[in-house]
């Protein structure tokens, strides 16, 4: 997959040993004491020590990148094979699709921004290596680099070498977008079919996306539309809000048409469709419960009562709290700590409301009505265990992660091959795609508490853990030291 790899004498894996151990100090100037020049040849040297950075962290993704080969993955057309949308990055020939996982862990960030990451590198590999020396050697910055890398990512690596070649002596003298041009320009001289090909790979990766408006309190709805089909939509939004405009409404135009746009997608007088449905889940604490009985103190562990039960009801009913029709309501009961004790629909509650304890019928005895789920010797969990572990896990429990997940995705951490239980101490919720690399990917360690803490460590020994998303950490021990991270918290070094 990789060129030759020299082999590693002893005596070298043990100077490496010795290096990674090093601290890597910065170096740092007192700021107030240098003069302006000073200071601006200090800024420069920073960007220097930036790009060359860069180039470093790039060799340092393709190295983890060869450790990672794809010989160990699911051959497609086997049941693990991979398909569908969940597909990692096919640009990173002969490497594990379970790879950008695991550099999502180590960088820490999400799935999309290591996979992005590391195919930047493996271009600087393949169709840039000029571009790459020069990041290393601190004469382009990583803004520059990353624009060739945008231009020329999906051109053959012969062609991105040969316009590499040709931009790169001029390359830090231009502002990144002339850089762009010239790039796109030779590129089009040299390869007149790249330009389809660009929208295609540009089509592959089309989504429609909401985030927050300039415009106070709005959100922009946008999709990634060839210039055709959005001009072809712009024109059915414009043309429906003129006739409304024609027919008197004094709105400005710039309203009518975000009317449109919207009633358009909701198609409000469709009514054949089946109708949408909502599923709430409420969360509340055992806390605020117990707080009204008479009872001091220690909340945690506490039964829950029929008596609770019937305060949570009147609170939810106060609340006007219905089941939506076609849809549901799921009440999760947290301990004190954010941690989800018990959960039931609003109809179960009700039921186990009025009922009351079985032993005692008619009295208020305090036992228990509702509790964890119970272990099960089945495969499959419960409807209960379903519905406690996505009351505590709502989303994919990968770290850096957080997906949605269906009914479906709740996973035996340790599997019930081998020997691990179908109790909530051992189900957690997960995407496909973590649920895939679980399955399949060799080298990782998934370990879960009894209170669902899931502690996730890759091939390459970094390891990172989730709590459930209302549980609080445990508080710091008084001898521990303050957080250390916070920029600005260690003293300069002087
Ligand atoms: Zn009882
Ligand atoms: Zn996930």
């Amino acid at each position: 997959m990789s060129a030759v790899v020299a082999p590693v004498s002893r005596v070298e894996r043990a100077l490496a040993g010795w290096l990674v151990e090093q601290p890597a100090p910065l170096r740092r100037l007192p700021v107030g004491v240098l003069s302006r020049e000073q200071k601006a040849a200090e800024l420069q040297r920073v960007q220097e020590l930036k790009a060359r950075t860069a180039a470093y962290e790039a060799e340092l993704v393709l190295g983890l990148a060869d450790d990672s080969p794809d010989d160990d993955d699911p051959p497609p057309g086997t049941p693990g094979a991979r398909r569908g949308s969940w597909a990692p990055d096919p640009e990173l020939p002969g490497v594990s699709e379970f790879f950008t996982a695991e550099l999502a862990l180590v960088l820490n960030c999400g799935r999309v921004a290591a996979g992005k990451r590391a195919h930047r590198a493996w271009v600087y590999r393949e169709s840039l290596p000029g571009t790459w020396a020069a990041m290393a050697a601190g004469e382009l910055d990583e803004y520059r680099a990353m624009t060739l890398v945008e231009v020329l990512q999906h051109t053959a690596p012969a062609l991105a070498r040969r316009i590499e070649a040709r931009l790169l002596p001029r390359a830090a003298e231009w502002t990144a977008g002339v850089l762009q041009k010239r790039a796109l320009e030779l590129l089009l001289e040299l390869d007149p079919d790249a330009a389809q090909r660009r929208r295609k790979a540009a089509g592959r990766r089309a989504d429609v996306r909401c985030y927050p408006s300039p415009q106070d309190g709005m959100t922009t709805m946008a999709a990634d539309l060839p210039p055709e089909v959005a001009a072809a939509c712009f024109e059915v939004i414009d043309q429906l809000a003129r006739m409304l405009e024609a027919d008197g409404d004094q709105r400005p135009i710039r309203e009518l048409r975000t009317e449109v746009y919207a009633a358009l997608l909701q198609r409000p007088w469709e009514h054949a469709g089946p109708p949408v449905t909502a599923h709430l889940q409420i969360v509340a604490t055992l806390a605020s419960l117990a707080g009204r009985s008479t009872e001091p103190g220690e909340v945690n562990g506490l039964p829950i009562t029929a008596a609770h039960l019937r305060d949570l009801l009147r609170e939810l009913d106060a609340l006007g709290i219905r089941v939506p029709e076609g849809g549901s309501v799921t009440v999760g009961l947290t301990e004190e700590d954010g941690s989800v004790r018990a959960t039931a629909t609003l109809d179960q509650l009700r039921r186990l409301a009025r009922r009351g304890c079985a032993h005692h019928p008619g009295t208020e005895c305090g036992c228990a009505v509702l509790d964890r789920p119970e272990p099960t010797d089945r495969y499959t969990p419960s409807t209960a265990q379903h519905r406690f572990v996505h009351t505590r896990d709502r989303t994919c429990r990968f770290p850096t992660c957080g997906q949605r997940v269906g009914w479906a995705d709740v996973d035996h951490v340790v599997p019930h091959a081998h020997g691990g239980p179908t109790d909530c101490a051992n189900l957690c919720c997960l995407c496909r795609s973590h649920h895939r690399l679980k399955t399949h990917a060799r080298g990782w360690r998934f370990a879960m508490g009894a209170d669902g803490v899931l502690t996730v460590t890759t091939p390459s020994g970094i390891t990172r853990t989730t709590r459930p998303p209302g549980m609080q950490p445990p508080p710091p021990a008084a001898e521990d030291p303050p957080e250390r991270d916070e920029p600005g918290h260690d003293p300069p070094p002087f």
